[in-house]
């Protein structure tokens, strides 16, 4: 699923190809299920018109700034992609949503296993998005201290609150794998039992993992791809992530998967050893 590198880089990818432009028309809405809010006639209505004024990403949703104080708010989920395509390029089959632009080009959501979420929100609806998301690992707000708060009086083992929404922005499994290995810290341990010198390597390690994936254009590990249809290249740079078996890349031992909270997780259990 993607996560923020992903969304990131999609939103990155996206921006220069549309901003500017205006959305005459919504070529095709066949997954109407998709469209969370408002009622499908209605968010063919208001989307019609109006100018792209910025593309940006608010933890794993991508949004789109329209005028008028609407936003285009989407969720890849777990499979979905956004690209941009001339007029002349047939939509696939897995294409639900199509947005026709006013030089002809046409933005494709594709989604083949239809899990991703499209909303139209209005000012309130974006605040309220906003609200109900923790801090961005990458703003210059979310310091040590920030993440020492987060985690304060949490008996929640660290992995899963990893990836709660709520407690920090953007973190999905793969991602909270990598910074718990680059931070040393077992996925089992108690949030609350990690000692001050544990959440500065974790506050370290969880930005240079991100950042990192960013730069390698996010993981493509099944259907990502980013505004103009590339893979990422971070999959190739995981650090312990589906790694299971292969040697640490510390101390050679082998790296372990286990489930925790339903999800696969990749650690060392050298470099990782349980505490707390
Ligand atoms: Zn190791």
């Amino acid at each position: 699923m993607p996560e923020l590198p992903e969304v990131e880089t999609a939103a990155r990818s996206l921006a220069p190809q549309v901003v500017g432009r205006t959305i005459v028309g919504v070529e095709r809405l066949d997954w109407e299920r998709m469209v969370e809010t408002p009622p499908a006639p209605l968010f063919r209505e208001l989307i019609v018109g109006r100018r792209i004024l910025a593309v940006r990403r608010r933890s794993k949703w991508l949004l789109i700034e329209l005028e008028g104080g609407w936003t285009l708010a989407i969720h890849l989920r777990m499979s979905g992609r956004l690209t941009v395509h001339d007029a002349a390029e047939p939509a696939r089959h897995h294409v639900h949503l199509v947005l026709r632009l006013d030089d002809g080009r046409r933005i494709f959501f594709d989604d083949e296993r239809k899990f991703g979420r499209v909303r139209l929100l209005d000012a309130a609806g974006l605040a309220a998005l906003d609200a109900a998301h923790g801090p961005e690992p990458l703003d210059e707000r979310f310091t040590a201290e920030a993440l020492a708060r987060a985690l304060a009086g949490r008996r929640t083992r660290i992995k899963p609150l990893l990836l709660d929404q709520r407690t920090i922005a953007g973190m999905g499994n793969i991602y909270a794998s990598e910074a718990l290995w680059l931070a040393r810290i077992h996925p089992l341990t108690p949030a609350a039992s990690l000692n001050t010198g544990a959440i500065v390597a974790l506050h370290g390690a969880i930005r240079q993992v991100l950042a990192t994936a960013i730069a390698h254009e996010g993981s493509s590990l099944r259907n990502y791809r980013n505004g103009y249809g590339r893979q990422g290249q971070n999959q190739e740079h995981f650090l312990v992530y589906d790694r299971a078996g292969m040697p640490c890349q510390r101390c050679g031992t082998p790296i372990e998967r286990i489930i925790v909270g339903q999800r696969s997780t990749f650690l060392c259990p050298v470099c990782q050893p349980i505490t707390g």
